[in-house]
């Protein structure tokens, strides 16, 4: 795998003694609240993490996706809710970097770069989640301005955000669907649920992934002028390609969290393993133990190994999207079963609050659902073993 240079490993590093001192003493305490864990969010700021792959000249560390990957594991490890609140952000700013103006990304990067602006990344609506052609939300031209009508669904973000990148249908009669459908990137009053256009309703209660928001975003005629259309007036109906372009690169950071969380339910399976004697002696001397912690770990090997692959691809540019559905498939499958295995190895204890495994195992769901959901990315895989064999 690829060799890092000291400044990456540094930071590497960093992050991860930041989890071990900071989040993962907490990370249980915020989740069983539910509450938004606004001081460990102002000190990835003050990391840089908000701007990891921004360039240097927006103000950001400008390093590549695959620091951005190993950065994902470390915060997972700790608690996927770190990484939810930068990962949409992070994915509108990849955007922005790839297909914005100059001045859309001279007026917008220099504060992403800093956290001091926050990105949502909304493209699902309530009855269009795997089949994004169906959504109906709806631009309409009127003179310099668009006018937004419509509504979001699960936009990681939503309410604290003061940016969305959101994907609209400019064109209804386009055929396919897919060429009159446009991105845009719009400014909107963080931390409010009234404003003239938009309404964002209480957030979505889940079973995980706690701390950060998960809201609808509804438009009523929400009004934005036309140079908000992400790329200028000539990507009008290159919406569609720009978020899925987003999506793979979503499913390598999907493939880095779920391996965050299987190695921090490797990790808690095996502390307890050590410390728990049942007749007599550590259960992990019990072979059935043994053969669970040796699966564990064998698996969350693989899928490392394909997340960073699939990382170390898609940060040169490469088409990734088989690489990139291998390792979101795998890893978030594995993490589901690292979870689930960490609290059969915690016996009882497990399915209390009092240990973090209870936590781990809500979160991993959200792996298996999230950017384009396992059934969807077996399709994906599919699609591309048949066409090139
Ligand atoms: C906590 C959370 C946060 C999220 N954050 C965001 C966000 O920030 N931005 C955003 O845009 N979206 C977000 N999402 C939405 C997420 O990407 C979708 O929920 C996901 O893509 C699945 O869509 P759906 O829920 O509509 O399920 P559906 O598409 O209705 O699928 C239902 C079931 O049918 C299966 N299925 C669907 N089509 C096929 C097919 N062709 N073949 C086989 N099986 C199929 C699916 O795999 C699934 O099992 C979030 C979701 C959650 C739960």
């Amino acid at each position: 795998m690829k060799e890092l240079t000291a400044e990456q490993k540094e930071l590497v590093a960093l992050v991860r003694e930041f989890v071990d001192r900071e989040v993962l003493p907490v990370a249980s305490k915020f989740d069983h609240a539910d509450e938004f864990p606004t001081d460990l969010v102002e000190q990835m700021k003050e990391i840089g993490l908000f701007g990891i792959t921004i360039p240097e000249e927006f103000g950001g560390l400008g390093l590549d996706l695959y620091t951005y990957a190993l950065i994902v594991r470390e915060l997972s490890r700790g608690w996927i809710s770190l990484s939810g609140v930068i990962n949409t952000h992070f994915m509108a700013a990849w955007m922005l970097m790839t297909y914005g103006t100059e001045e859309q990304k001279a007026t917008y990067l220099p504060r992403m770069a800093t956290g001091e602006s926050r990105s949502a990344y909304s493209m699902t609506e309530p009855h269009a989640g795997s089949d994004v052609q169906a959504i109906r939300t709806r631009a309409v031209r009127d003179g310099d301005e668009y006018v937004i009508t419509g509504q979001k669904m699960w936009a990681t973000n939503g309410l604290r955000a003061d940016l969305a990148m959101i994907l609209t249908v400019t064109d209804p009669t386009a055929e396919p669907r897919h060429r009159g459908m446009t991105a845009f990137l719009i400014e909107k009053e963080p931390s409010v649920s009234e404003q003239p256009g938009i309404t964002v309703p209480p957030q979505l209660k889940k079973l995980g992934y706690k701390g950060v928001e998960s809201t609808e975003i509804v438009f009523d005629g929400f009004r934005v002028p036309a140079t908000a259309v992400l790329g200028g007036e000539e990507m009008v109906g290159q919406g569609f390609k720009q978020f899925m372009a987003a999506v793979e690169l979503g499913r390598v950071n999907v493939a880095a969290r779920a391996v965050g969380l299987a190695t921090c339910a490797l990790e808690q399976a095996v502390k307890y393993a050590k410390e728990r004697e049942t007749f007599g002696k550590p259960i992990a001397k019990h072979q059935a133990i043994q053969m669970k912690i040796a699966k564990m770990a064998t698996n969350l090997r693989a899928a490392e190994l394909l997340m960073l692959e699939a990382a170390e691809l898609k940060a040169t540019g490469a088409r990734a999207d088989l690489e990139a559905g291998m390792a979101k498939l795998f890893a978030t499958e594995v993490a589901m079963e690292n979870a689930s295995e960490a609290m059969r190895i915690h016996g009882g204890y497990g399915y209390s609050q009092e240990f973090m495994v209870e936590r781990l195992y809500r979160d991993a769901p959200l792996l298996v659902l999230g950017e384009g959901t396992n059934e969807i990315q077996q399709i994906v895989i599919a699609a591309r073993v048949l066409a090139d064999n």
